[in-house]
């Protein structure tokens, strides 16, 4: 598929990755949006080519999936109408039976999906501490097939050994599949620790605009496992359109720059959070004091856009902090332009195990001081308002 997996550098690829091929003289720079759903039979009737029906290809997915699979360094990418579609294809792929183990801490729609899905498909799920990977090990059984995870986990940031946790799978023949919508492939490629396949919400930090909802999966290497995802997204159909594909396209070829200044606020607002009054405690894997600092230097280049803290009180302090923000606008998701943040149980719902006094925060490209500034007085004013 994409030839230019072992790109040199990102920035490049990122502009260069999702535009056409080999165009005839005068064509557009730019790649149009094809609408079309259907393709002329040519040579008596007869299907030729690779396009014949849109849900199946589409010059706008194939443009697409060249550039994630390239960002990813995989060997075959299949794009989504959502990120929770992608997860569901790779949970389609397994069958009637198999043990699949995931994060305690894992994105609660991931959550959500096996709670009122596994039992119907026959799949025994269990969540486990993946902090510890010799606690995986011992929830390995005979039946289990797949590993989920998130490094860092949604909203704790707990870090998980890539490393390791690709040697266990590889000793009990498992298949390994990461969410890698919090690093990005800008900070993390899981494919290159061995990992089998990639899973992103495109929604968040590679669409980086809050106005796309996509999804992913990228896998090493092309075969049965793939064939399997591929078969669920043109089978069932999840598809993201044309349209959808371009824009994503369009959002991606800025995304390393985006990243960069994400990556660099984030860590300014993380230390600026940890000297704050009303704080009591802050979640960054860039910051030397949390707990998997070490593993999340060896294995990330950069540690991500994404904060979440405990303030120093009870939910109704969390609630009031956020939303007392001029700039900082509380609201759910992540990944764009603009920073936003949330009280994220109450996002979560009745069911949530996120703690009552956490608040979640997407950083965003706008000054570092107006974002700290906006914290501050936002922190204060609950304070004093208790
Ligand atoms: C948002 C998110 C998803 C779900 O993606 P959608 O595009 O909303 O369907 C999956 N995983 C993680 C880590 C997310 O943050």
């Amino acid at each position: 598929m994409s030839q230019q997996n072992e790109y040199k550098h990102i920035e490049t690829f990122a502009i260069h990755g999702s535009m056409k091929e080999s165009q005839p003289e005068n064509s557009p720079i730019v790649p149009g949006i094809e609408m079309s759903t259907i393709y002329e039979h040519r040579k008596n009737g007869h299907l030729e080519g690779d396009l014949k029906y849109t849900r199946l290809q589409n010059p706008n997915r194939i443009q697409l999936e060249n550039v994630l699979c390239g960002l990813e360094k995989g060997a075959e990418a299949a794009a989504f109408s959502s990120g929770i579609a992608a997860i569901n294809a790779v949970f389609q792929t397994l069958e009637h039976g198999d043990h699949v183990l995931l994060p305690s801490d894992v994105y609660f729609g991931t959550r959500k999906l096996m709670w009122e899905f596994a039992n119907r498909w026959g799949l025994e799920v269990e969540f486990i501490d993946m902090t510890d990977v010799n606690r995986l090990e011992q929830a390995c059984k005979p039946n289990t097939k797949m590993i989920w995870v998130e490094t860092p986990s949604n909203p704790q940031m707990l870090i998980t050994d890539l490393e390791a946790v690709v040697e266990l799978a590889k000793t009990k023949n498992l298949v390994v599949a990461v969410d890698n919508t919090w690093p990005t492939p800008f900070n993390l490629n899981p494919l290159s620790f061995g990992v089998d396949l990639v899973i992103h919400s495109t929604t968040k930090y590679l669409g980086g605009h809050s106005d796309l909802l996509g999804g992913a999966v990228i896998a090493r290497e092309s075969g049965a496992l793939m064939d399997r995802v591929r078969s669920v997204q043109v089978v069932q159909g999840g598809v993201p359109s044309p349209f959808d594909a371009w824009m994503l396209c369009r959002s991606i070829r800025s995304f390393p720059y985006r990243m960069r200044a994400h990556n660099e606020n984030a860590l300014d607002v993380a230390h600026f959070l940890s000297t704050l009054p009303g704080i009591e405690q802050v979640y960054f894997p860039g910051l030397a004091s949390h707990p998997g600092h070490a593993i999340a230097k060896r294995q990330m280049r950069h540690f991500g856009g994404m904060i979440s803290f405990l303030v120093e009180g009870d939910q109704q302090l969390a609630t009031r902090i956020v939303s007392n923000t001029k700039i900082i606008q509380a609201a759910t998701s992540l990944g764009g332009i603009e920073s936003i943040w949330e009280h994220r149980k109450s996002s979560e719902g009745p069911l949530s195990e996120t703690p009552e006094n956490l608040i979640r925060l997407s950083v965003g490209l706008e000054h570092v001081e107006d974002l700290k500034e906006d914290i501050e007085q936002a922190v204060k004013q609950a304070l004093t308002t208790r």
